[in-house]
C-alpha cells in the first residue's frame, strides 16, 4: 500500500511519533497529484511551493514542541470557493479567472492556525451549482472508481482528491448536498455541519441561508478531527451559533467501538422507494440491519413536506444566489470584458459583456429564475409560498426527532453516472439531491459514510446520516459505529477495491 493511503488520524500519530515528518508527508502527496491529476483533475491550483514552505515551519514547531494542533503537518485540498490569501480563487468561474484574494475565508485561517498544510484548491461546478462537476469553466473532474463517470458535484474536485489519495483531507461545502453526494458516489465520507457552527466568512456565497462549510475525508473520525478545526464560533459571520461544538472526536472514537444500544434510528419514509437505484437501495437496507445489529432501535418516521424539498430548494436557492452573484459586475473582480465594436461603452455595457462571457449556462438560468421569483408580483406566489413551505420541512424534522435520535436515508438515489450523460437535462441533474436538500433547508447537520458497491454497477453508494441542529455528535456517533461494521464486514476500506487508477505509479 502506498504511504499517501494513511488516515489523517494515522498521519497526526506518525508525525507525533517523529515516524515521518511534515515535509515527508506533504511531498508524497504532491508526488500522487502529480502522477494522478492530470487523469482525474481534481485540483484548479495546486500550491506545491507554499504547501512545502508550510510543511517545513510545521516540522520546526514540532522540534520545538510547540506543535499548534493534533493535525499540525497533516496536508489539506480547500474547494476553490473558499478565499485563500495569495491563491487563486475561481469558484470554477470564468468571471474570476485571475482574482487573488487578498484575505483568507475564516475556515482557511482556521486552517493555517492549526498548522495543515495547504496543497491547492480543488475543482467544482461553477459557483457550486451542480452534481457533477460538470459546470466547471475549466474541465470535469473525473471519478476514480471509473474516469468516465462524474465524481458528483458541486464538490467534486474535494471528494476526487481525497478518494484518489491526492490528500488526506479536503475542505467542502453544502448548499444543497455538495459535500455528502459526492461522499456518496466516490466512496468517501463528507460531512455538513448544523447551519451556522462552520464560519462562512470568505466562502464565496451560493445561498447565504443553506451554505456550510465542512469536512470530505476518507474516515469519520478525520472528519470529527477536521470538523474540531474548523468550527465554532465566528463574529465574522452573523449566522455562526455562539456555542462550543459538542465533543466530536470524543463521538466518533465512542462509535468506533460499535456499541448503538439505545440509539433509535429513525428510517424516512419519502427518501427513498422510487427513482432511488435498487443497488443504493439495497447497500442502504443492509447499513440499517447492522445498526439493528449493533444495538440501535428502528422506527420509522415520516416527513411529509420532504416531498416539496426539491421545488423549494429551487426557488429559494436561485433566489439568494441571483441576489449574491449581483457583485460580479466588472468592476470588482476577475474578469473585464468590453463589448466588440462599442466605442466608450458604459459601465452596463461592460456588465453585460463581462457577465454574458464570464458566466455558464447554469449559472445564467439560475440567476433568471432568481430574479422573476424575486420580482414584484411573483415574490409572494413563489419565494414567500417556498420559505413556507421551508418551515414545514422544519416541523416535520423537529417532530421526526421526538421519535428518533438520527434520521437515515440513502446519500443519494443513484451511483456516478457517465460523464456527459445529465448535462443537458438540468431537472435530471437536481434529482441527485432529493434526500440532501431537507436538511440545508432546515439547517440541521448530515454526513454521508459510504455502504458499499450497488450489485448493478459496483459503484460506491453512501448512507446519510442526519440529526438534530447542534447534535453533530450524533452523526459521528452513528458513522463511526456503520463505518466500523462495514469495514469488518468488507475485510478494509472500501476505497481499497477502486478501480479505476490502477497501474497508476506514487
Ligand atoms: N447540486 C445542488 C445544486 O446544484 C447542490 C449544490 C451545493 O450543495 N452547492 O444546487
Amino acid at each position: 500500500m502506498s504511504a499517501s493511503h494513511t488516515t489523517a488520524a494515522r498521519l497526526a500519530e506518525e508525525l507525533a511519533a517523529g515516524n515521518v515528518t511534515a515535509v515527508e508527508v506533504t511531498q508524497r502527496h504532491l508526488d500522487r497529484i502529480a502522477a494522478v491529476d492530470g487523469q482525474v483533475h481534481a485540483f484548479l491550483h495546486v500550491d506545491a511551493e507554499g504547501a512545502l514552505e508550510q510543511a517545513a515551519a510545521s516540522d520546526a514547531r514540532r522540534a520545538d514542541g510547540r506543535s499548534l494542533s493534533p493535525l499540525d503537518g497533516v496536508p489539506i485540498a480547500v474547494k476553490d470557493v473558499m478565499a485563500t490569501k495569495g491563491l487563486p480563487t475561481t469558484c470554477g468561474s470564468r468571471i474570476l479567472e485571475g482574482w487573488v484574494p487578498p484575505y483568507d475565508a475564516t475556515v482557511v485561517a482556521r486552517l493555517r492556525e492549526a498548522g495543515l498544510p495547504i496543497l491547492g484548491k480543488t475543482n467544482m461546478d461553477e459557483f457550486a451549482m451542480g452534481s457533477s462537476t460538470e459546470h466547471s469553466a475549466y474541465g470535469p473532474t473525473r471519478n476514480p472508481w471509473d474516469l468516465g463517470r462524474i465524481p458528483g458535484g458541486s464538490g467534486g474536485g474535494s471528494a476526487a482528491a481525497v478518494a484518489a489519495y491526492e490528500a488526506p483531507l479536503a475542505i467542502g461545502t453544502d448548499t444543497g448536498g455538495s459535500i455528502r453526494q459526492p461522499g456518496a458516489v466516490t466512496g468517501t465520507v463528507g460531512v455538513k455541519p448544523t447551519y451556522g457552527g462552520v464560519s462562512r466568512y470568505g466562502l464565496v456565497s451560493l445561498a447565504n441561508s443553506l451554505d456550510q462549510a465542512g469536512p470530505v475525508t476518507r474516515t469519520v473520525l478525520d472528519a470529527a478531527l477536521l470538523h474540531e478545526v474548523i468550527g465554532g464560533h465566528d463574529p465574522r459571520d452573523s449566522t455562526s451559533i455562539d456555542a462550543p461544538l459538542p465533543d466530536l472526536v470524543g463521538a466518533a472514537r465512542r462509535g468506533a467501538e460499535g456499541d448503538l444500544t439505545g440509539v433509535r434510528i429513525g428510517v424516512v419514509k419519502e427518501l427513498g422507494g422510487e427513482g432511488y437505484q435498487a443497488g443504493v437501495l439495497a447497500r442502504f437496507q443492509e447499513s440499517v440491519d447492522l445498526m439493528v445489529a449493533a444495538g440501535a432501535e428502528l422506527v420509522e418516521v415520516s416527513c411529509p413536506s420532504f416531498v416539496h424539498a426539491l421545488a423549494t430548494y429551487y426557488l429559494i436557492l436561485p433566489a439568494e444566489a441571483s441576489s449574491n452573484l449581483a457583485r460580479f459586475d466588472a468592476m470588482r473582480y476577475g474578469l473585464r470584458k468590453y463589448p466588440e465594436g462599442v466605442e466608450a461603452p458604459s459601465a452596463e455595457e461592460v456588465m453585460r459583456a463581462t457577465r454574458e462571457a464570464g458566466f455558464g449556462d447554469e449559472v445564467k438560468r439560475r440567476i433568471i429564475l432568481g430574479t422573476y421569483a424575486l420580482s414584484s408580483g411573483y415574490y409572494d406566489a413563489y419565494y414567500g409560498q417556498a420559505q413556507k413551505v421551508r418551515t414545514l420541512i422544519s416541523q416535520d424534522f423537529a417532530e421526526a426527532f421526538t421519535h428518533a435520535d438520527v434520521l437515515l436515508s440513502p446519500t443519494a438515489p443513484t451511483t456516478a453516472f457517465e460523464l456527459g450523460e445529465k448535462l443537458d437535462d438540468p431537472l435530471a441533474m437536481y434529482l441527485n439531491d432529493l434526500a440532501t436538500i431537507p436538511a440545508n433547508l432546515s439547517g440541521v447537520p448530515g454526513i454521508s459514510v459510504p455502504s458499499g458497491l450497488a450489485d448493478e454497477d459496483g459503484l460506491p453508494a453512501g448512507v446519510q446520516i442526519l440529526a438534530p441542529a447542534m447534535r453533530d455528535d450524533r452523526v459521528y456517533v452513528v458513522g463511526a459505529a456503520l463505518e466500523a461494521a462495514l469495514t469488518e464486514k468488507w475485510g478494509g476500506p472500501l476505497l481499497d477495491q477502486a478501480r479505476g487508477l490502477e497501474g497508476v505509479s506514487a
